[in-house]
């Protein structure tokens, strides 16, 4: 249970001190249930349609979803750089992708020209990185020696969303992990493609949402017939996706055809009709942007070729709404471990200075073995706190009062299955450490 957190993120806090408060209601015209509880718990805050910021609690969630898809990009290659949000027109002239007829979610702006603000010639706001990361890459690949190169960033997208109402899971500015990758031939693309979907799986499956995630196929570009989305099944998806569960895998409506599912060896009687939603998105690009952009490389054979490319996205953000769609119950959020803002919820229950006593050593004990704690060290009655500790939805509450003082153990409830312990602090130093 204990987990190295990457970066300077505190292990533990009080929560007298946290400047964020819950409250009862999610703001008027918020209806999906993922912006309403993250609202209500103080994990985000909502600036206007389809545009919320991070709060402590919600920006832990979000670090740590980060660290999770980082660890297995890393482990298949990936090497994270970070490129800008404000971007030049000119690759996308190259592309074709600077017209809003061709991509209608651009959001633009101008230099400012020296006489007026805004005047001055256009800007894009990054929403996507295909064409600069091209663009790059032409100082940085010229033989077949150079490749393969795998390249990946958590950046800030811009997308003019028609619509904005599933929450934080589409939202007009959201952070997206993309990766690159640059092969020399589609042999050497396709190898890496499988692994990335491997490895895209794990991440979901550390995010809690392995058993509601599935590999889908859905339309391919000008380069292959497919691309693939991973696609996690819930009511309140935009997605309709139709799933083998035998083979784990699904189709996604808009291929759905009886020449798709004869070519892919599916039976429609086989197949189970969801809603779902698009937690992942790896792509073939072929040479598209590379033939573009000008990304050759000299092959073996001594001939300037361009560079075979794929794209594999997952936005951190539609992930935390989506395990909030998904595993929240009526009470609150339900946090998997390896996700959760904090490992323990520490409840302090009245203001007897020996129940005081007995919580802050427990606090103690656990900041020194490093668990992540939230103490709940707040003034207030229990009702409240418990209401408080499910909507929060931290793994395990560990409930500190008189009646367990009179005990001599502290009641640890489990938030997901609301199983209950009574452990000494022996007992439950003993029990996270194994
Ligand atoms: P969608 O089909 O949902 O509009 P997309 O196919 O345009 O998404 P990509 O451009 O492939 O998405 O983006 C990769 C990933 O980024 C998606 O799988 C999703 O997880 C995330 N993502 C895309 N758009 C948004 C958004 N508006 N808000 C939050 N996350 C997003
Ligand atoms: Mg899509």
């Amino acid at each position: 249970m204990l987990r190295t957190l990457f970066g300077l993120t505190m292990t533990h806090m009080r929560q007298s001190q946290l400047f964020t408060k819950t409250r009862r209601e999610a703001p008027q015209g918020e209806v999906s249930k993922n912006a309403q509880l993250l609202i209500r718990a103080g994990f985000v805050h909502k600036e206007m349609a389809g545009v919320y910021s991070y709060l402590p609690l919600g920006l832990r969630v979000l670090n740590k979803i980060i660290g999770v898809i980082r660890e297995e990009m890393n482990a298949i290659g990936g090497q994270e750089l970070l490129l800008t949000t404000l971007q030049d027109p000119e690759v996308w002239k190259k592309s074709g992708r600077w017209s809003d007829e061709v991509n209608d979610t651009w959001f633009k702006t101008h230099l400012h020209s020296g006489e007026q603000f805004h005047s001055g010639s256009e800007l894009g706001l990054a929403n996507t990185h295909e064409e600069p990361l091209t663009a790059l890459m032409r100082n940085h690949i010229s033989s077949y020696k150079d490749l393969p190169k795998y390249a990946y960033q958590f950046q800030t997208k811009f997308r003019n969303e028609l619509r904005a109402k599933s929450g934080i899971m589409r939202s007009r500015e959201f952070i997206m992990k993309d990766l690159y990758s640059f092969s020399r031939d589609e042999e050497g693309f396709r190898e890496f493609y499988e692994r990335a979907a491997e490895a895209y799986l794990k991440v979901f499956k550390r995010a809690g949402l392995g058993e509601h995630t599935y590999r889908t196929f859905a339309s391919g570009g000008s380069f292959s017939k497919f691309s693939d989305e991973f696609q996690t099944v819930c009511g309140a998806g935009e997605d309709t996706i139709y799933i083998n569960e035998g083979r784990r895998l699904a189709i996604n409506k808009e291929v759905y055809n009886d020449q798709t599912l004869s070519e892919l060896g599916l039976r429609k009687e086989d197949l189970r009709e969801e809603r779902a939603i698009e937690v992942g998105n790896i792509f073939p690009l072929g040479t598209k942007y590379s033939a573009a952009l000008g990304l050759t490389y000299k092959n073996e054979a001594g001939e300037e070729v361009p560079v075979v490319m794929g794209s594999y996205g997952i936005g951190p953000g539609r992930l935390l709404g989506t395990v909030v769609e998904v595993l929240s119950d009526e009470k609150g959020m339900v946090w998997p471990e390896e996700v959760a803002p904090f490992s323990i919820h520490l409840v302090q229950l009245g203001e007897d200075e020996d129940v005081k006593k007995e919580a802050e050593e427990i606090y103690r004990s656990l900041v020194e073995a490093r668990v992540e704690v939230l103490f709940d060290d707040r003034t207030m009655r229990a009702g409240e706190k418990f209401a408080d500790s499910d909507l929060i939805g931290i793994p395990l509450r560990v409930v500190v009062s008189q009646k367990t003082l009179a005990e001599g153990k502290c009641e640890c409830v489990e938030r997901a299955s609301g199983t209950t312990h009574h452990r000494s602090l022996s007992e439950l130093m003993s029990h996270l450490t194994t």
